[in-house]
């Protein structure tokens, strides 16, 4: 292998889901076998990288200062499930049983990992219940220790002072599974079975 391509190999390689065999491949496929795909995808790249970003509200992904579920006037804006990443939401959502709005906290507490408060989307959060429109916060985390522990922090950090009633989802959902996992009949079972979680 020459040099250039080994250190675009070794870039494809960090990304989440591509071992060594597979980052070698796509860099094969795109240098030697399909060049003529390169020059599209690094438009898309750099066309993406200039307009895609987080919702300032709910840290979905967007194309302006709001994503379109924050914009949408239809959505009941009192009710916030929050999810640990995007595609959590974008599963829900498929599911068609939620018609509240989201909260993206872009991962979960994780000591071992060195995941802190500071490193989550909570001040956000917390500065969107500030203004009293949110009555019911859905805590729609993964169902293992580090979900369970960002469960308990939210709330207490959350609900201090605040009316806001927390529910958690949870049935159907396996254990130790997230919401990525689960189909839309689970999903929708697991939302309307959600439970008082305090
Ligand atoms: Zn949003």
């Amino acid at each position: 292998m020459t040099p250039a391509f080994e250190k675009l190999q070794k870039h494809l390689k960090q990304l989440p889901g591509l071992g060594y065999r597979s980052s070698e491949r796509i860099a094969l496929h795109l240098l030697v076998e399909k060049p003529v795909q390169l020059a599209a995808l690094v438009n898309a790249l750099q066309e993406a990288a200039g307009a895609v970003r987080r919702c300032v509200r709910c840290g979905n992904i967007a194309e302006a200062e709001l994503c379109a579920i924050c914009a949408d006037e239809r959505r009941d804006q009192s009710v916030v499930c929050v999810v640990e990443h995007v595609p959590d939401l974008v599963a829900i959502e498929r599911s068609g049983a939620y018609r509240g709005v989201y909260h993206v906290l872009h991962g979960k507490l994780s000591p071992m990992h060195g995941v802190g408060p500071e490193d989550l989307n909570v001040s956000a959060l917390e500065r969107r219940l500030d203004d009293g429109t949110v009555s019911e916060l859905i805590l729609a985390l993964s169902n293992d220790v580090e979900g369970e522990a960002t469960c308990h922090y939210l709330t207490e950090r959350l609900t201090a002072g605040r009316a806001v009633k927390v529910t958690r989802i949870g049935f159907g959902i396996p254990s130790g599974g997230g919401v990525l996992y689960a189909d839309s009949v689970t999903l929708k079972s697991a939302l309307d079975a959600r439970r008082n979680y305090l």
